[in-house]
């Protein structure tokens, strides 16, 4: 049997030390069908040698040797290396000697000479047993390789495995406890799981871990919450991590046929991701995304909740419509992305004015709510409404863009003004546009006088549609003035609206509402007839030849035949371009930019003026005006208002007027009040301007007399 192979693959190797040449080569031959590999060597030296190239299961040593001691090398052996198995052969036959040999730690002794067969059986058990080691050891390794195979599965496995004892004890964790929970395993072997659970899941997972003890080997899916290490120690922040449990209970099995409850193997997943995606969907639909405000719905539900509760304490609460003023401008103008950027800035700003139990929400484009739950008196409304608009004051900075923005808010409070949700939201709804008409950025409360206002509201449209019949409409006409010559070099056209019952009632005041109902095309073909007929009155009567500004809504200049209408109105009056300008607001423009750019183009071809009203207002870029043929820029008033104080007003002033100059348009200032202002004026290098300091808007014959006069 070649190698004693015995089913094991490992090579023995052997090196026999003899210094008989003869007798070396008749072992080698005799030993070599059993071990695969032999080296020899004849002297201690030549073994050294040997050794210093490989290690050797069997050493076969002669203890005589010409160059040194055999005791001595055997020594050096053990020593140097003790894996190998030393047998001994020795000439010397006292037992002593053959002691001393296995004491130095020999594996086995045999006396020379000795019998071929005797040699054989020695070495062929020698083997055997390296053999055997060998196999051994080989066999430890694949065993510790699987162990160390399964803990890596175990260890790197998405989910939390674990085992609890019977006691419901950690009796093993897997590493990845410490990514999800932040505990190296070995501090919870040991544990009881009651460590990690929180109080408010500790009867659940309690009767979880016991429902596996009934003998119940099904596997079920539990969702909990474990406690992470971290909160454990600070006691703050998120403090919980949620998982799918799904646990098995571990059974030895018993003669009688049923199980001795050894624990429970389990499985937790961490499922966090999961339920935060739950949880923005949910969040998502009582929210509104742009600016994480609740929405109409959640905020409703709140405003229920407070009205049962006030019922119940007798108590008062308060809600709020809050509508930012000229919204539509910026997003008109300057595009939705800044419309976007102020709206976050302005859910935060509001966000800052309130305390804690407040609600707000946003229900619409620019309309927030606000519920106030606990309030003491109108005034605690009051204030709280005076801080937002004082907190609106500073301007908002979007995309490089300084916008400033302000807010009207209606009030209404639970129980005088409304005992229920749809009342209290529509009695500060109709507040609101009470603030609004009352020159914007201000609150009003709920009165019941406004809701005859509102049937006014609807009056107002009634009455304006007899106005025109009746000839209730009267042209204004209010001078502009040239800074440098202080002569008169323009009128512009500022319609009143003669009320039988109201007095007189002023653009701001049924312009809008013209617009929204549509009155506006008639009124605008009457006020173009009326202007026009008043230029050639003052024509006719020789009047030194002035510009005549006529005021365009947008809705006129939208109408697809608006310019075809407004050079047929021209014709009609018998008049030509020249002499009239139609002044826009910058908004108007910004609405449908390359559509208002082809029809100004065509009414200036026909040498019609044109002016942007209120500039500065718009926040359009400048770079649009070189596009557009316009003529002059009208400061708006508000600028002019600030040129006393010392303030950003008049940089913005001079600075409109520098780039108006570097693009050739006149420059108009609005609502010139003050001798000082207009001293300013002049020192910008402004070209005209309009207001109560020269003379307020008048009536025809007046505007004719004051005409007569220059
Ligand atoms: P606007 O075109 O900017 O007209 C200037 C407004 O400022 C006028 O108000 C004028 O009376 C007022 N104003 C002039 N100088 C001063 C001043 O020194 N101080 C103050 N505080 N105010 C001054 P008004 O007449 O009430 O007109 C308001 C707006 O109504 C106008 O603003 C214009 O946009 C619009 N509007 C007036 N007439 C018409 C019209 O016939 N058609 C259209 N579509 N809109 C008109
Ligand atoms: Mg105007
Ligand atoms: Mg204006």
């Amino acid at each position: 049997m070649p190698f004693d192979n015995d089913a094991s693959s490992s090579v023995v190797s052997l090196l026999i030390i003899e210094d008989d040449p003869r007798y070396l080569e008749s072992t080698r031959l005799l030993l070599a069908p059993h071990i695969q590999m032999i080296d020899t060597a004849m002297t201690g030296a030549q073994a050294l040698a040997c050794l210093a190239q490989r290690g050797y299961d069997l050493i076969l040593l002669d203890l005589r040797l010409p160059d040194t001691s055999g005791h001595e090398l055997m020594a050096h052996l053990r020593e140097h290396y003790p894996a190998s198995r030393i047998i001994v052969l020795s000439g010397d036959n006292q037992i002593d000697s053959a002691i001393n040999c296995i004491r130095l730690g020999a594996y086995d002794y045999l006396r020379k000479p000795c019998e071929p067969e005797e040699l054989v059986k020695t070495v062929r058990n020698a083997a055997k047993k390296v053999r055997l080691a060998h196999d051994n050891q080989h066999m430890l390794q694949q065993i510790e390789q699987s162990e160390q195979w399964h803990r890596l599965l175990v260890n790197t496995s998405p989910d939390i495995i674990y085992t609890l004892g019977g006691d419901g004890r950690f009796t093993f964790l897997n590493e990845r406890i410490s990514h999800v929970l932040g505990y190296h395993p070995d501090e919870l072997v040991g544990q009881s799981y009651e460590a990690i659970v929180p109080d408010d899941e500790l009867e659940n997972a309690r009767y979880r871990l016991n429902e596996r003890r009934t003998g119940d080997r099904s596997t079920r899916n539990v969702e909990l919450r474990l406690k992470r290490k971290e909160d454990l120690l600070t006691g703050s922040g998120d403090t919980t991590v949620a998982v799918e449990v799904s646990a098995t209970g571990m059974y030895r099995p018993l003669p009688d046929g049923g199980g001795e409850f050894l624990g429970t193997y389990g499985v937790a997943r961490d499922i966090s991701a999961r339920k935060q995606a739950e949880a923005t969907i949910v969040f998502q639909a009582y929210h509104d995304l742009l600016t994480g405000l609740p929405n109409r719905t959640l905020f409703n539900d709140r405003v229920g909740q407070a009205i049962a509760q006030a019922r119940r304490h007798g108590q008062a609460l308060a809600v709020m419509f809050l509508d930012m003023d000229r919204f539509k401008v910026v997003n008109d103008t300057l595009g939705h992305l800044v419309g976007d950027g102020l709206l976050q800035g302005m859910a935060q700003r509001l966000r800052d004015s309130l305390r804690e139990g407040d609600t707000l929400g946003r229900i619409g484009g620019d309309e927030f709510m606000l519920l106030l739950p606990h309030v003491r008196s109108r005034d605690n409304a009051a204030f709280i409404a005076q801080k937002i608009i004082a907190s609106l004051k500073h301007p908002f900075y979007v995309d490089g863009h300084e916008i400033y923005s302000g807010m009207s808010i209606g009030i209404a409070i639970y129980p005088d003004d409304g005992d229920t949700l749809e009342t209290l939201v529509k009695h500060a709804d109709l507040a609101m546009y009470h603030a609004k008409d009352h020159g914007r950025n201000d609150f009003s409360f709920f009165t019941h006088n406004l809701q005859h206002s509102l049937s006014g509201r609807l009056a107002v449209e009634n009455d304006m549609r007899h106005a025109l019949a009746r000839g209730e409409f009267e042209m204004y006409y209010q001078p502009q003035v040239d800074i440098q010559s202080q002569r008169i070099r323009g009128m512009e056209a500022l319609i009143r609206w003669h009320h039988p019952e109201r007095g007189l009632v002023m653009p701001n005041d049924f312009i809008p509402i013209a617009e929204e109902c549509g009155l506006i095309a008639p009124i605008s073909e009457w006020v173009l007839e009326t202007a026009c007929q008043q230029a050639m009155s003052w024509r006719a009567a020789n009047l030194a030849p002035i510009s005549l500004g006529v005021n365009l809504s947008a809705r006129q200049i939208e109408h697809p035949h608006f310019v075809d209408k407004f050079i047929q109105s021209l014709k009609n009056n018998g008049i030509d371009g020249q002499g009239i300008e139609i002044e826009i607001t910058e908004s108007t423009l910004m609405r449908d930019m390359d559509g208002a750019i082809e029809k100004l183009r065509r009414l200036a071809d026909q040498g019609v003026e044109i002016s942007i009203d209120d500039f500065g207002t718009g926040y359009s870029s400048l770079s649009y005006l070189k596009k557009l043929p316009v003529h002059t820029l009208k400061i708006d008033r508000s600028f002019i208002q600030y040129l006393v104080a010392p303030s950003n007003g008049s940089t913005i002033v001079a600075g409109i007027t520098a780039m108006a100059k570097g693009l050739h348009l006149n420059v108009v200032a609005e609502g010139v009040e003050t001798s000082s202002q207009l001293e300013y004026l002049k020192t910008v290098g402004c070209d005209a301007y309009q207001g109560y300091l020269f003379s307020r808007p008048v009536a025809a014959c007046d505007a004719t007399a004051l005409l007569q006069r220059h």
